[in-house]
C-alpha cells in the first residue's frame, strides 16, 4: 500500500509499505481523508521533540471499516489517535487523555497518511457525517475538553484568547453550551470564522484595548472562564489579570518559554486555574453532535483538499507560508 512517510526534516515522499496486520479483536480501516495539523507541520520542518523519523504523519483521520468483528463493513468513522497506558496516575483517575505515557498516532508512532490503518474498535467513532467533518472531529475535541474542564455553564461569559485550530474548538464548544462567548485574535478572517461557530462577541486586539473591552463587556467583572490558545507569555498572564474573582482559566497553548506570574491574583481572586490536554470520549462526542446538528462553518475551517500523490507540495507549500492556509486536508480513498 501507498503511504505519506517523513524520512526526516523536510524529506518527504510516497513510498510503498506492507499492509497492516490485524491483531485479535483490532479492526482494519480503509483510510478516506487526513486533516493536516501543526504538530504534522512541526514533524515535517524537524520541530516536534517527540517524532522520531521515518514516520508516517497524520491523526484526524476519516475511514471506513473493511473488517473487524466489533464494528459493521462500510461503516464511516473517525478515531482517537492517542493510547493510555492503564497504569500512570491519570490513567487511574480515569483521565486517560492525559496519559503519561501516551503515543499519538503520526508522533511516536505511524499515522493516518496511508491507505490501511489497524486500530482498536474502542478508539472508534461511527457518525453520519461527511469526510471532511469526520477529519474536523479531533481537533475539535481539543477545544470542546478545554470548555469541559472549564465546567462552562449557558451562564457563563467565555473569553477565548486565540482563534485557529484549537481556539476554534473551544469557541464552538462554549457556544453549542449556550454560554456568551468572546473570540479574541489579531487576525479579523479567524474571528469571522469563528463568529460563524458561535462567538457572540469579537475583540481583535489590533483594535481593541484588551482590559477596557472585556471590562466593558462584562460590566466590569471580567469574565467567568478564559481560555488560553495561544501559548504566549503575555496571553499566559492575560488570562489570570482579566478573568473575573473566582473564575475558571484554562489553558491549552504550551508556552515556550518560562512566564513571570503575578501570583497574588490566584489567592486574591481565588482562582481555578487549569490545564487541558487531549481529550475524552464524551468530548469526541459532544464535538459530533455539533457536526450532525450542523453548527460548525465546516467550509470556511478547511482552506484545501489536496490528493494523496501531493501530498509532499500540500506540507511544502504549507511549510513556506503557514499563513496561507487554515486547514489542508489530503483525499487518500
Ligand atoms: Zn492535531
Ligand atoms: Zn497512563
Amino acid at each position: 500500500m501507498k503511504a505519506v512517510v517523513l524520512r526526516g526534516p523536510g524529506e518527504i515522499a510516497i513510498e510503498d509499505r506492507p499492509e497492516p496486520l490485524v491483531a485479535e479483536g483490532s479492526v482494519l480501516l480503509k483510510v478516506d481523508m487526513i486533516g493536516l495539523c501543526g504538530s504534522d507541520l512541526n514533524s515535517y520542518r524537524g520541530k516536534n521533540p517527540m517524532v522520531s523519523f521515518p514516520r508516517i504523519p497524520g491523526h484526524e483521520i476519516s475511514a471506513t471499516v473493511v473488517e473487524g468483528a466489533a464494528v459493521a463493513a462500510g461503516t464511516q468513522v473517525t478515531l482517537s489517535p492517542y493510547t493510555s497506558c492503564g497504569a500512570c496516575a491519570a490513567c487511574r483517575r480515569g483521565r486517560p487523555n492525559a496519559c503519561q505515557n501516551n503515543q499519538t498516532l503520526g508522533v511516536q508512532r505511524d499515522g493516518g497518511l496511508t491507505e490501511y490503518l489497524a486500530v482498536p474498535p474502542e478508539k472508534l467513532y461511527a457518525a453520519n457525517l461527511s469526510l471532511k467533518e469526520l477529519c474536523l472531529v479531533e481537533p475539535l475535541t481539543v477545544g470542546f475538553h478545554a470548555v469541559a474542564r472549564g465546567r462552562v455553564t449557558g451562564s457563563d461569559t467565555v473569553a477565548i484568547i486565540g482563534c485557529g485550530g484549537v481556539g476554534l474548538g473551544a469557541v464552538a464548544a462554549s457556544g453549542f453550551r449556550g454560554a456568551r462567548t468572546i473570540g479574541i485574535d489579531v487576525d479579523d478572517a479567524k474571528l469571522e470564522i469563528a463568529r460563524k461557530a458561535g462567538a457572540t462577541d469579537l475583540l481583535n486586539t489590533t483594535r481593541d484595548d484588551l482590559h477596557t473591552t472585556l471590562a466593558d463587556l462584562t460590566g466590569g467583572l471580567g469574565p467567568d472562564v478564559i481560555i488560553e490558545a495561544i501559548g504566549l507569555p503575555s496571553t499566559f498572564r492575560a488570562a489570570v489579570e482579566e478573568v473575573a474573582f473566582t473564575g475558571r482559566v484554562v489553558y491549552i497553548g504550551y508556552a515556550k518559554e518560562p512566564v513571570a506570574y503575578e501570583t497574588r491574583l490566584f489567592v486574591q481572586k481565588e482562582l481555578d486555574i487549569l490545564g487541558s490536554r487531549n481529550a475524552l470520549p464524551e468530548d469526541f462526542r459532544e464535538v459530533i453532535r455539533m457536526l450532525e446538528e450542523g453548527r460548525f462553518p465546516v467550509q470556511d475551517a478547511v482552506s484545501r483538499i489536496f490528493p494523496m500523490a501531493e501530498a509532499p507540495e500540500a506540507l511544502a507549500a504549507w511549510s513556506a507560508d503557514p499563513s496561507k492556509f487554515s486547514k489542508i486536508m489530503i483525499q487518500v480513498g
